[in-house]
């Protein structure tokens, strides 16, 4: 496959008018001048741009599925639709639920991880959202599952599901440590989030390597001068990843201005924290066992009116930021996936454009629309 005529977004700097030679599932070559090479798919990206194909690593679902309602045929129905987004690879996150209910789900997740995920975007693993988070600050998650964070617990899920969980978003102040330090050491991100500590409690934790935190500030405290939280020791660490929901909803415009300019775009990776009604229609719809009402890109709990999940896509959230904060090109990619891939220790493969690298490519249109989406060689969308 050869992508010619493209607006090419590499890492610190554009080609215009270049060229992708792909070869099976891998980029091979990169130029500004024509390659002569016969191959049987040409596609001419007509001087639109060329990115990595899109990394959301925590998605709860949409077009119907979600982690809970999944099961092998619809974990692949997920894949498929959410590359329409421009998303190449993703993170399946979970709610909180029963332990009985977590049996189960993990079991099925792993039997998707194990035989399925052939078609559209690749899964990369579960991000565990819940039950290991405060009450103070649960967000859209039950009540009455939620629990301390436990390492016996998540080693049984973990291995039900063969070693799939990939994240897990706890609330730090619940352990003293030895929680963060099993998941350093299993390769699993620890992602600090839904809780209502303080900047001095996150700290012990950071240094342990707790380096990716939960959907800034939604789920935590806001800044407050008397009482510097979890958004406030985001902000200030420089070796810290902020989860950012761009889609205009969970974050005022001011605030991801705030963001962008105190982060960078080296410390932002976007998310949708989307749930499964996204690309359905309006309605009243399930997130794990809670009841919510989805209204355009909005989600809320019908009980008592709070966010829950998201209902844009990634692309949307990719848009709405750029515009807002004024962002160029060369930075967009590391917030959609240059840093994520960092984080999960695969950038080797993939990530940006590169030789050697996996073809995870998406072309956006010049308004940023998805035109065609990539995985690792093979079109899994186009427009
Ligand atoms: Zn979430």
């Amino acid at each position: 496959m050869i992508i010619k005529n493209g607006k090419l977004v590499l890492e610190n700097a554009i080609i215009e008018n270049g060229t992708i030679l792909i070869k099976d599932n891998k980029i091979v070559d990169i130029t500004n001048s024509r390659i002569d090479v016969i191959d049987e798919e040409i596609i001419d990206a007509e001087g639109n741009w060329v990115l990595p194909g899109f990394i959301d690593c925590h998605v709860h679902g949409g077009y119907g599925v979600d982690f809970e309602t999944g099961n092998e045929h619809r974990f692949e129905t997920f894949a498929q639709s959410v590359a329409q987004e421009g998303i190449t690879k993703y993170i399946q996150a979970s709610v909180t639920n029963s332990l009985e209910d977590n049996l189960k789900y993990y079991a099925e997740f792993g039997k998707f991880m194990k035989n399925g995920n052939h078609v559209g975007a690749k899964c990369l693993g579960a991000h565990m959202e819940g039950p290991f988070i405060s009450p103070e600050r649960k967000g859209a998650h039950d009540a009455k599952f939620l629990m301390l964070p436990n390492i016996e617990l998540t080693k049984k899920w973990n291995d039900l599901c063969g070693g799939n969980i990939k994240i897990v978003t706890y609330a730090a102040d619940l352990q003293n440590g030895d929680y963060t330090t099993y998941l350093v050491k299993n390769n699993i991100l620890p992602s600090v989030g839904h809780t209502d500590l303080i900047a001095a409690e996150f700290e012990k934790d950071r240094l342990l390597g707790a380096k990716h935190v939960t959907h800034l500030f939604n789920g935590m405290s806001g800044v407050d001068q008397h009482r510097p939280g979890l958004a406030t020791a985001t902000l200030i660490n420089d070796d810290v990843i902020a989860e950012v929901i761009s889609d205009g909803i969970h974050l005022k415009p001011e605030i991801l201005k705030l963001i962008y300019k105190v982060k960078t775009a080296d410390g932002i990776c976007i998310i949708t924290d989307s749930m499964n009604a996204k690309g359905l229609k309006d309605g009243e719809y399930k997130i794990g066992n809670l009841d919510v009402i989805k209204k355009g890109i909005e989600v809320r709990l019908i009980s008592n009116g709070s966010l829950a999940g998201a209902g844009a896509t990634y692309d949307h959230n990719v848009r709405t930021f750029k515009e807002i904060a004024n962002i160029p090109m060369t930075e967009l990619i590391k917030m959609t996936s240059i840093n994520i891939a960092k984080q999960l220790n695969i950038f080797a493969e993939t990530g940006s454009l590169a030789k050697n690298k996996l073809a995870d490519i998406v072309i956006l249109d010049k308004d940023l629309k998805v035109k065609r989406t990539i995985v690792e060689g093979c079109t899994v969308f186009k427009s």
